[in-house]
């Protein structure tokens, strides 16, 4: 069984209407809602999915916070890559525990946080060093110490070259991946798998250009429509609205001359 909320985690409540806050819990903490607040001290000690109420009456259900909710919630600097293409770059990079990746750029850490929940060990390249300590921050709040062990940022531009080699993967979210293909030949192993998030299609254009003369093979690009749907009694039906577009996702494979 997991072990009831202690101080220094963070919950997430919901409200009666769905709508969710990241808490990060302390010993005499409150925390204020329209309807006065809730006593910190009557979710710690106590299981996820108790369920507590505010001073005005209001009641609040406390679970622990998933990947997702923690990325939703988190402090962003950068736009990030949300959950819908993250769970699919996963298994399009095929990250596995004890993978050597190298993501560029790193942005608000929402990617490199999904790399390292899988067990990858991640060394980011990112420009601004802001993002990158901002990054850290973010994986440390949600990974702790093991995570950040395996997790070192480098205020760098990947445009310049990677000193990595033998990389098992390679990750990009950055504006012209194609850049970077003439480095990831000589950073990945063979077979080794590079993976690119691009808003437009013209960029994917381009950087399939660049695939196409390079010694990558076995490409693919792709984008991921995610539908929800509204499920009440008799009314089980798409939701009306949905998120139309975010970015395309192109995979490649080093495989020779
Ligand atoms: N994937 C990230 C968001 C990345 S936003 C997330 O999920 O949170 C794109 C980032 O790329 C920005 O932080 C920008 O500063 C960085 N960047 C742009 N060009 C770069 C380059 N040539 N080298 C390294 N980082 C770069």
């Amino acid at each position: 069984m997991a072990p009831p909320f202690t101080a220094g985690e963070r919950a997430l409540f919901l409200d009666s209407k769905q709508r969710r806050y990241l808490v990060t819990l302390a010993p005499e903490g409150e925390f204020h809602t329209h309807a006065g607040f809730v006593r910190h001290d009557e979710v710690l000690g106590q299981p996820e999915g108790v369920t507590v109420r505010s001073t005005g009456g209001a009641r609040y259900l406390a679970v622990r916070p998933t990947l997702s909710d923690f990325i939703l919630k988190m402090p962003r600097g950068a736009q990030v890559i949300y959950p819908k293409d993250l769970g699919p770059i996963l298994l399009l990079a095929d990250v596995f525990p004890g993978a050597r990746i190298l993501e560029a750029g790193v942005g608000s850490g929402a990617l490199s946080m999904t790399l390292l929940r899988a067990g990858a060990i991640v060394t980011g390249y990112e420009l601004r060093a802001d993002f990158a300590s901002r990054a850290q921050e973010n994986v440390g709040a949600f990974g702790g110490p093991e995570m950040l062990s395996r997790y070192a940022v480098q205020e760098r531009d990947v445009y310049e070259g990677i000193d990595e080699t033998e990389l098992d993967r390679i990750v990009l979210d950055l504006p012209e991946p194609w850049r970077v293909v003439k480095h990831a030949e000589q950073a990945l192993h063979p077979g080794g798998i590079l993976v690119a998030y691009l808003p437009t299609i013209l960029q994917v254009a381009q950087l399939r250009e660049a695939l196409a003369d390079s010694r990558f093979g076995m490409e693919e690009s792709l984008e991921v429509l995610q539908r929800t749907w509204h499920v009440e009694g008799q009314s089980v039906r798409p939701d009306h609205r949905m998120v139309a577009h975010t970015g395309f996702l192109t995979a490649a494979r080093l495989v020779g001359d």
